[in-house]
């Protein structure tokens, strides 16, 4: 039950951010960790540190304007939210989506703040991106929208003040031409984005680092019942970065992964995606940017099941398994799907997106206990090695893929015991959602502390 004194911050939340409800949802999970903190350190109630951190510290908002193929005049919003800098320079994703607006942004930089804590990295909080649709589009296009966005962005960014990295719809295509008009403009060479290509700046594994990360994260919490991922059935949301990867691991791991989607609907294959089905479907969605269905049309027995948008649950999640690893969106497992994940044997959950579980989904795991790993410890691997991509800049060295790997690995297993720990001593073993909240808000409250009224 929450305090008079969150309830009251949340009904302001709600005030003063009206049509934002992906931000009121991201502020209603993370206070209602808090409160067990705020309870015991009555000073940062005295400094407002929970209403500041409530509060980006700047928010950029400018017109895109660019050129189609056919020479008409394109017009996106593009968006900068530079969250909080208690603990290093802001860091964190641009998304390019047409659902992208300010409140899905600010959720996402408010999540990013205690992630990037978590890390043991000094990095900031931040997210942008802009409603664009990459989907559809030509290179060209692609390529002209990006300068567009980075002729007004550049101003506002750079190595010590913010370092943004690829999220939905920004991969190393994006990055690449976003990098480049940086570098004409600025006249400078510098690490100001992560997710480069491998040969002007780019780290080995940042690719895989998000997927490989919430596997690990998922081993790390099978191994407090002394179990691995070994012959464990797993399913995956999304086709994208972090799914695909996910799936690689899961097969290194010995864990069988079923399914995998898009917006057009998820294909079951009970066989499991295998490194030759992975390739395929790499080339699919990285190379021919096709769609999902293709990949039934290919494998024999492999089960295509459109959205019905009409639904009310998702398909994806009412098969039996083990292991559940949302790698999409935002709220694709609602308390419907949650339950249906229980009921069909699923007790570990570790997610790849950033908030896919509504909060009545959440409240299911945790009634029953499950092992459920929120994004913001069991995604963390992506801005990790971001975080390593920026180090390995500023030193002008770059590592090899085991010591990367090593390295985000440690970071995982860091960030899990940081989070249990955490929930052991705040009376709630086993939530990793107080866990990852309390210890991610600690350190950048006590940095805020120490900092002053900033
Ligand atoms: P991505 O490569 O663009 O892939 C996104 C995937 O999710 C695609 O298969 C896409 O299908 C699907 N998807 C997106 N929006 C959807 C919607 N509204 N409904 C159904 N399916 C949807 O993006 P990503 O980098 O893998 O990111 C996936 C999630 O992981 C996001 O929540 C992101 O914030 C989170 N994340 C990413 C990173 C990272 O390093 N990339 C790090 C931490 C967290 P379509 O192609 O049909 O749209």
């Amino acid at each position: 039950m929450a305090s008079n004194y969150v309830k009251d911050l949340l009904a302001e939340v709600k005030a003063k951010n009206p049509a934002e409800p992906e931000f009121h949802q991201a502020a209603t999970e993370v206070l209602d960790s808090l409160d067990l903190a705020i309870q015991r350190r009555p000073e940062y109630r005295k400094n407002k540190i929970v209403e500041r951190v409530l509060e980006p510290e700047r928010v950029i908002m400018f017109r895109v304007s660019w050129l189609d193929d056919q020479g008409n005049v394109q017009v996106n919003r593009g968006f900068r939210i530079e969250m909080n800098s208690a603990i290093g320079p802001y860091k964190g994703g641009l998304r390019f989506h047409p659902s992208v607006n300010l409140g899905i942004l600010k959720f996402l930089a408010f999540e990013q703040v205690f992630k990037n804590s978590l890390t043991t990295l000094p990095m900031g909080g931040g997210k942008g991106g802009s409603d664009f649709d990459p989907k559809g589009k030509s290179d060209m296009e692609v390529m002209k929208f990006c300068q567009s966005f980075m002729s007004e962005l550049w101003r506002h960014i750079g190595p010590n003040t913010d370092v943004p990295a690829g999220d939905i719809g920004v991969g190393g295509r994006e990055i690449g031409y976003m990098f480049g008009q940086y570098k004409r403009l600025r006249n400078e060479f510098t690490g100001v984005l992560t997710g480069k290509g491998l040969n002007w700046g780019g780290s080995l594994i940042r690719p895989e680092a998000t997927g490989y990360g919430a596997t690990y994260f998922a081993a790390e919490m099978l191994k407090t019942r002394g179990e691995s991922l070994e012959g464990k059935t797993c399913l995956v949301s999304g086709s994208g970065n972090v799914a695909q990867y996910t799936v690689q691991k899961i097969n290194d791991l010995g864990g069988r992964a079923v399914t995998v989607s898009d917006s057009g609907g998820y294909i079951y294959d009970e066989k499991g995606i295998d490194a030759e089905k992975l390739a395929f479907l790499m080339e699919l969605k990285n190379v021919r940017r096709g769609r999902i269905k293709e990949y039934a049309d290919k494998f024999k027995g492999v089960v295509y099941t459109a959205i019905d948008p009409k639904a009310d649950f998702n398909p994806l999640w009412n098969h039996t398994a083990h292991c559940a690893f949302p790698s999409a969106t935002q709220n694709e497992i609602n308390a419907k799907d949650a339950q249906n994940l229980v009921k069909n044997g699923v007790y570990v959950v570790s997610e790849g997106a950033n908030m896919p579980t509504t909060i009545d989904g959440v409240n299911i795991f945790l009634e029953h206990k499950i092992l459920y790993g929120p994004g913001k410890a069991a995604n963390a691997g992506g801005v990790a090695t971001s975080g390593l991509e920026m180090s390995q800049n500023s030193l002008r060295l770059s590592w090899t893929r085991e010591e990367v790997d090593q390295r985000l690995h440690g970071i995982m297993k860091a960030i899990h015991k940081a989070a249990y720990e955490t929930s052991v001593a705040f009376g709630c073993p086993g939530n990793y959602v107080n866990g990852a909240n309390i210890a991610g808000f600690l350190k950048v409250a006590d940095a805020m502390m120490d900092q002053g009224l900033v």
